[in-house]
């Protein structure tokens, strides 16, 4: 309910459910914004800082490394499915179970529980991750407050499934425009035909062989694809204007500029008119040859994956911040109808992260 304060007493899988039952669809964060942070002030080993619907909580104790653990507290539109119910299986069902409720029930409890943790620990909740990236709260603390988010390593309780994936992929759009000249298609000869100019780009990218470099450990997989088409003015007009707009998802080893220097390099002779960068998201390091995420590695166990999407790891990764996602729910299970956890997972999660962070 809305206006109960949550329990922070209650094991993981039983707060999972208050924070289901306490709606938070993106943009009407507030109130349960509003009660993460009394909770969280409530704790005296907590120095608890608040901007917009975002609540920032930390340790002090003068450890040698600092870890964050990060998580939003939106959820997409409910669909008939608040509520959460618990079956009788142990599967929580409800918005917001899988991704990521369940999550942000483990970094509170965490919080509640470890008031000494062997590492000094940042807690971040935050805001609008389920719509337009400009919204994002993890981006408005990154630019309000930098400092908030300092750390070694950041661990974000997104759905993984109880697996870590390391780093993300980086994600660049570029409108690649070939020109020609209108004609009347009765006398082609008299124009010159921008969608046949584009030719040369589709051949390139058909040809083109992605890498899947091995970055501490992990594969990735790059790809460089058209994902869309545009030319033509009439039936009877030979066009003089084609854009063909190109996603490139690449590796981490890559930084922004290189990704963008070799696009254009792949393209340079293939008679593009105008280059544009479109949109583009930098990749993250997995970053996990750092001590503290090596170690991470060994206390949660399981053999990490790559992220091959874009993640708010790397917004941990542009502060200079290696970031891993590491949550109790089933990534596929995110956004449906019958979106849940299983409870024991959610209770596993916490689990080893308390040994990871109290051993
Ligand atoms: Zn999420």
């Amino acid at each position: 309910m809305a206006d109960t304060p949550l329990d922070l007493t209650s094991d993981a899988a039983a707060l999972t459910a208050q924070l289901v039952d306490f709606p938070s669809e993106s943009g009407g964060e507030k109130p349960l914004a509003d009660a993460v942070e009394a909770a969280l002030r409530a704790l005296p080993h907590l120095t608890v800082d608040r901007y917009g619907n975002n609540v920032v909580a930390r340790t002090d104790l003068g450890r040698t490394e600092r870890v964050i653990l990060a998580g939003h507290v939106d959820t997409v539109p409910i669909a008939d499915n608040v509520p959460s119910r618990l079956d009788e299986d142990g599967v929580l069902w409800g918005c917001g179970t899988c991704d990521m409720k369940s999550g942000v029930a483990v970094q509170l409890r965490i919080a509640a529980t470890v008031p000494a943790p062997n590492r000094d620990l940042t807690f971040v909740f935050y805001d609008n991750e389920e719509v337009a990236a400009h919204l994002n709260g993890l981006g408005k603390v990154a630019e309000a407050h930098p400092d908030w988010l300092e750390g070694d390593f950041a661990v974000l309780l997104e759905p993984s499934d109880g697996q870590v994936e390391g780093g993300c992929q980086g994600t660049l759009r570029v409108l690649l425009r070939t020109a020609g000249e209108r004609a009347h298609s009765a006398r082609g000869w008299m124009g010159s035909n921008a969608i046949h100019a584009a030719a040369p780009i589709l051949r390139r990218l058909a040809e083109y062989e992605p890498r899947r470099p091995v970055i501490d450990g992990l594969e990735y997989r790059e790809g460089l694809n058209a994902v869309r088409i545009e030319g033509g003015v009439a039936g009877n007009v030979i066009p003089d204007a084609c854009t063909v707009t190109v996603n490139f998802r690449y590796a981490p080893d890559r930084s922004g500029e290189e990704a963008l220097a070799h696009v254009r390099e792949v393209f340079a002779d293939c008679g593009v008119e105008e280059f544009v960068v479109d949109d583009h998201s930098g990749a993250a390091l997995p970053g996990l040859s750092h001590p503290a995420a090596a170690a991470f590695i060994e206390a949660v166990g399981g053999t990490p994956q790559p992220k091959y999407g874009w993640t708010d790891v790397s917004r941990f990764s542009a502060l200079g911040v290696p970031a891993v996602n590491y949550g109790p729910g089933n990534p596929h299970l995110a956004h449906k109808r019958d979106e849940r956890v299983e409870t024991a997972k959610v209770l596993a999660c916490e689990e080893r992260l308390r040994a990871w962070l109290t051993a």
